[in-house]
């Protein structure tokens, strides 16, 4: 039976500015489910990283949790205290961030790091070496025992990320969360890290969120998608009902600008017109209205998000026939 791992339900989060207040979430909601890899996919500015702060509570101080839930294992993250959260980051979830040159520190060998952040484990010097050695391994880090003694300078990009990986899995996370972690590679370790994270998803069996603009990469690993435009749900479903039946205008579009889809040669790659809108002051009605080549009157009001198939929701009127006729 599938088991819910996290449930966002309805979460509203806004910066406090001197503008007033940036809504940089709008009543979120989706689930991961154990084992399952979920993916994340927009533009910048479209809220993934926000989200990711709130998952973690590791947020700025302006920042207003305004209506919501983040449920993990059934327990509502925004009603833990401060050191309960502190147990859980690390813990049963974990984290693997974009810059793997910033993910570690720069004057502590690998091998220390790796013992340090073992520090809620009784067991020896000697142990925590060895299960770091062998997490090295299981990321195809070459010679384990020998590369612990290094710094991380002395490490490729491509290495660098999957031992940031394999950090992150030492906890053995329920949920792993992966921010872009393939958006410094080039292309071919990028691909080296998703054949990786799969191996380990399929061996650990931990859920993985999987932020990223990149829709081939989200296509490549993960089940469902998640699109989001400037800070909403656009539409939700399988990777199949979103790459191949996509019902809202702007993940076609999303589609049509990726560069794995445009098939003749081009000079200049094509871009979806305007921009994201100042989450500030945000137009009325549709939140894409200003950019989408199929706005109609209807448009002035927000569409709701609407299930068109089990698993399968977008927020568009042109899904709604009878209330456009
Ligand atoms: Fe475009 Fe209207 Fe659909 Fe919004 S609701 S995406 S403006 S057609």
């Amino acid at each position: 039976m599938t088991e819910t791992l996290l449930e966002i339900d309805n979460l509203s989060v806004d910066y406090e500015t001197a503008r007033g207040d940036l809504k940089a979430l709008r009543d979120i909601s989706f689930d991961v489910n154990r084992g399952e890899i979920v993916g994340i996919v927009g533009e910048s500015g479209c809220g993934k990283s926000t989200l990711i702060s709130a998952i973690l509570r590791l947020i700025a101080p302006n920042t207003r949790f305004r209506n919501g839930a983040i449920r993990f294992k059934g327990d509502d993250l925004l009603t833990r205290t401060e050191e309960q959260m502190r147990a859980l980051r690390g813990g049963d979830i974990s984290i693997v961030f974009q810059d793997p040159m910033q993910t570690h520190n720069p004057v502590i060998t690998i091998g220390k790091q790796m013992v340090d952040i073992q520090h809620r484990v009784k067991i020896s010097k000697a142990e925590k070496l060895a299960t770091a050695a062998r997490m090295l391994g299981v990321v195809g880090i070459p010679d384990p025992e020998a590369r612990l003694k290094q710094y991380p300078h002395e490490f490729s990009g491509g290495m660098r990320q999957r031992i940031a990986i394999a950090m992150a899995l030492m906890s053995e996370p329920d949920l792993l969360i992966a921010d872009e972690p393939t958006t410094a590679l080039d292309a071919t370790l990028e691909v080296q890290i998703i054949e990786r994270l799969k191996d380990l998803q399929r061996d650990f069996g931990c859920a993985i969120l999987f932020i990223s603009h990149h829709l081939g990469v989200i296509a490549e690993l993960c089940d469902r998608v998640v699109v989001m435009y400037a800070g909403a749900v656009v539409e939700s479903g399988t990777v199949r009902e979103i790459f191949h039946n996509p019902k809202h205008p702007y993940t076609r579009r999303l589609i049509e600008c990726d560069p794995g889809h445009i098939k003749t040669r081009a000079r200049v790659l094509p871009t979806i017109p305007g921009e994201v809108p100042d989450l500030a002051n945000l137009p009325e009605g549709c939140i894409f209205r200003e950019r989408c080549d199929q706005a109609m009157a209807r448009c002035a009001q927000v569409p709701p998000l609407t299930r068109l198939s089990e698993g399968h929701n977008a927020a568009c009127w042109l899904n709604h026939a009878e209330e456009i006729a």
